[in-house]
């Protein structure tokens, strides 16, 4: 191997660079764990290119749904486009996910979406093959790095061949562990060219209804490419140690399933004597006809897959048998959380590694926290305060504080413990104007500036046609901290205008410091403005302690860069 082109890349990274080097001329996305570090490699990369030829556009966007939009309009304008999210983005960008898989694609188009089992940094465990299957797009699943960086490069082929978005679909583990990669030559980019066949793009039912049945006309084609799929031995029937005749186990795995599966074969075959037969799928939709080779001579079969059980709700009408079918259903792979070699190994029916689960006494619990200063502790403080006292009234209902998603969802956990809802982003303003119109007559919304943005302005502009009691309180800490202090879409300075544009009226709506010494200052106006019985907005504003932190170490490179010069 010529290890001048072996790079150590995160998975992310990896796609990041498959794409670059297959040609990308604009990525877009939303960031949101573990998908971040794809966008963040390449708005890196775009900016050391500056206005070199072959540079290429890297941007964050409002939402998953308006990155997405701006991926199809970089397919429509004839190049090739990457857009980034994580699982739950998806839902976001559904409408046009959706929708665009009756487009015919032109520049290739890619969504990288990252999923999350066992929830590490996200609100639930779903899995986007199911998305990919009700679009009727073609998924690719990495399991290693180096898929990771040769899938994407393929993934934007087939969605030329196929003029058909594309997903490839990553998770946790492969997204944020490193490993050597070999790289290639890059492609150059596709000209700007715009499709010249408007049917193909405007979704008139008259249109829509011709490029739906073309959808399904292409459905054949998309599982002869995926039942030829051999790329690092995805879609490939490995006959077993028997060469195929002994009757028993079949093993189909997906994802980093395959990759734990192998690291536990010896001792399998050590126990049973051979491998049994086995099919590591890796390319969707599923491979059908290797499927039922696989498990035609079979007396049952066990699905080790990352995620949800995608294939094995599949199997009862694929399967040429009716065969006793092993996997999350039946317990014998955990239902929850990640795979890991010592859930499979128990799958497979293997006795624990000696020294695996040797005895470790209780570590303390470290729950994640708030950094110590944060704006959002002296925001809490406020709205703590003020609720207490509501609260304590006789006769009086709890106020209601529904919150989103951010760093402040951690007002949920002590000390704090002011917040009482997290659904999805920007569910908090919506979710108080119900318990407002509901009946409870102190309701509050808590989310952040970001959040905001991406989805909580519809909600602001319902309850200010609607004029409901209720108040929003947005912690502006000027950054999307959570994951990792990326920018927010408009400045500080620009969140009252848009407010106001909303139909805020402006005798209610107030900027104020989150500071701990204007506690009680804060507190007056906030005990107001949630006793006024329409729609009240109050900014709680100061910038998050990290990105000061990166904001003064930049100025600071900045100036020395000056004097140097
Ligand atoms: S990163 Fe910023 S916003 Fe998040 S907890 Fe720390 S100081 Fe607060």
């Amino acid at each position: 191997m010529n290890n001048d082109n072996v790079l150590p890349l995160l998975g992310d990274e990896a796609a990041a660079l498959g794409a670059v080097h297959a040609g990308l001329s604009a990525a877009y996305g939303y960031p949101g764990t573990p998908s971040t570090e794809i966008l963040e490699y390449l708005i890196e990369a775009a900016e050391r290119a500056g206005d070199e030829p072959g540079a290429f556009r890297a941007a964050w966007c409002a939402n998953e749904k308006t990155a997405l939009e701006a991926a199809l309009g970089t397919s429509f304008a004839g190049r090739r486009a990457l857009v980034t999210m994580k699982h739950v983005g998806l839902n976001v960008a559904a409408d046009p996910f959706i929708n665009g898989s009756l487009l015919g694609i032109k520049g290739g188009l890619v969504l990288a979406v990252a999923d999350d089992p066992g929830m590490h940094s996200s609100q639930n465990e779903q899995d986007s093959r199911f998305y990919a299957a009700f679009a009727m797009i073609p998924c690719l699943e990495p399991r290693s790095q180096q898929e990771a960086y040769d899938m994407t490069r393929e993934a934007f082929d087939i969605s030329e061949r196929f003029q058909t978005p594309v997903m490839l679909r990553l998770v946790t583990r492969l997204s944020h562990a490193r490993s050597g990669v070999r790289v290639s030559a890059g492609r150059p980019q596709n000209p700007a060219a715009k499709s010249g066949d408007k049917t193909r793009w405007m979704l008139l039912p008259v249109h829509a209804r011709r490029n739906y049945d073309s959808l399904i006309r292409r459905q054949a084609e998309i599982a002869v490419w995926s039942a030829a799929h051999r790329a690092a031995g995805t879609n490939r029937l490995e006959s077993g140690g028997d060469g195929g005749n002994r009757r028993g186990l079949a093993v189909i795995t997906g994802g980093l399933g395959g990759n734990y599966y192998e690291e536990n074969l010896e001792d399998l075959i050590n126990q049973r004597g051979a491998a049994p037969a086995r099919l590591h799928i890796g390319a969707y939709p599923l491979p059908l006809e290797s499927i039922r080779k696989l498990c035609a001579g079979a007396e049952e079969v066990l699905v080790i897959e990352e995620g949800q059980p995608f294939i094995e709700e599949r199997l009862r009408g694929i399967l040429p048998q009716p065969i006793p079918i092993h996997g999350k259903l039946d317990g014998t792979v955990p239902r929850t959380g990640e795979l890991d070699p010592d859930n499979v190994r128990q799958a497979l029916g293997l006795a624990p590694r000696p020294g695996v689960l040797a005895a470790v006494p209780p570590l303390p619990g470290r729950p994640p926290q708030l950094c110590a200063g944060c704006p959002h502790g002296d925001s809490y403080a406020v709205i703590n305060k003020v609720t207490a006292e509501l609260d304590s009234r006789p006769g009086h209902p709890d106020a209601a504080v529904c919150s989103d998603i951010g760093c402040y969802s951690l007002g949920a956990a002590p000390p704090w413990e002011a917040i009482e809802t997290i659904v999805c982003m920007g569910a908090s303003i919506g979710m108080a104007r119900g318990a407002a119109e509901a009946g409870l007559p102190y309701s509050i919304a808590v989310i952040g500036d970001s959040t905001f943005i991406h989805s909580g302005i519809t909600g602001l502009i319902d309850a200010a046609a609607a004029n409901s009691p209720m108040t929003v309180i947005i912690l502006d800490n000027s950054i999307v901290a959570m994951t990792g202090c990326q920018p927010t879409m408009i400045p500080s300075a620009k969140l009252l205008p848009l407010i106001l544009g909303c139909g805020a009226d402006p005798a209610h709506v107030f900027e104020l410091e989150a500071r701990k010494e204007f506690l009680e200052e804060n507190a007056a106006r906030l005990r107001v403005e949630v006793e006024y019985r329409g729609l009240s907005v109050v900014i709680f504003r100061r910038e998050c302690l990290e990105a000061y932190r990166r904001r003064r170490k930049r100025e600071a490179g900045e100036a020395n860069k000056g004097e140097a010069q």
